[in-house]
């Protein structure tokens, strides 16, 4: 609590009473504390890829290895490259959604064309792992009112997490249909899980089960940050059950007329 205290003065100077005024400024504080970790967090995940890249410039430039050595340091700094890009646009992404001032513009979305487009672009990334990609969709599904791209990026998150923690040889599913007034998603592995502890803490902004295993799989851990925004954004829903060892699910509820 701040408090702030002030004298009453009654006639000839005499002090009569006094206001006290309390003010609970837990919220602010619990923002400030909030908004200094995020900080702390961007700092920290942007110094990482560029200190390993200083690095591997460094023994290039130093040491002229042989050219296998060479070529190898040099993939490992694009990889790092790469990973600050995603970053950066991750970042954008999150503070474009997060201003309030930025209105999306809605029209009407066939998600039916969103689920297969989002298919057909990670097919190859679930091969590479010879995980199979599958989909249960009716004949139709109702247009919704929604951002287009934000909707890709809804799905293309959550199909990419599924691939990423799934191991070689396993399923990932995607299902979609229309309840009352609602379009519902759902996305499904049968990979790694998520210990019951983490999945209140999943949708938090760099917030990883396993930090630095998550870190090499390429991710930013900014993924479900921004697909819940994108979500509240449409007046929606995300759920997730999910059991260690056994795989997940991600359940979006939005309305058709958002
Ligand atoms: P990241 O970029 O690390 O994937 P996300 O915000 O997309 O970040 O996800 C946050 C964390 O939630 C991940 O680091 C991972 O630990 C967990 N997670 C997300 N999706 C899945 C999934 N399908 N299976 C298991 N764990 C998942």
């Amino acid at each position: 609590f701040r408090i702030q205290i002030a004298p009453i003065e009654g006639i000839k100077e005499s002090i009569v009473g006094v206001v006290a005024v309390l003010r609970d400024i837990t919220e602010i504080r619990r923002l400030e504390e909030m908004r200094k970790e995020f900080v702390g967090n961007v700092s920290h995940e942007l110094k990482t890829p560029l200190t390993s890249i200083k690095g591997y410039v460094e023994t290039l430039l130093d040491s002229s290895p042989d050219e296998k050595i060479s070529r190898s340091f040099l993939s490992i700094i694009r990889e790092e490259a790469n990973r600050l890009q995603r970053l950066i646009e991750d970042l954008l992404s999150l503070s474009r959604l997060e201003s309030k001032s930025n209105y999306s513009s809605k029209e009407q979305v066939d998600m039916m064309k969103v689920i297969n487009d989002t298919l057909s672009l990670l097919r190859e990334k679930a091969r590479k792992k010879s995980i199979s990609l599958e989909s249960d969709l009716p004949v139709s599904l109702p247009l919704i009112e929604a951002n287009k791209d934000q909707m890709s990026r809804l799905m293309i998150n959550l199909v990419d997490n599924a691939i990423k923690y799934t191991p070689r040889c396993g399923k990932v599913k995607v299902r979609s249909y229309n309840e009352g007034e609602k379009l519902i998603l759902e996305v499904e592995d049968n990979g790694m899980g998520i210990p019951e502890k983490d999945l209140p803490r999943i949708f938090e902004r760099f917030y990883r089960v396993d930090k630095a295993r998550n870190r090499k799989l390429g991710g930013t851990g900014l993924g479900l940050s921004i697909i819940k925004h994108i979500i509240e954004e449409h007046q929606g829903q995300i759920s997730v059950e999910s059991k260690v060892g056994e795989g997940s699910k991600f359940i979006v509820e939005l309305p058709l007329n958002a």
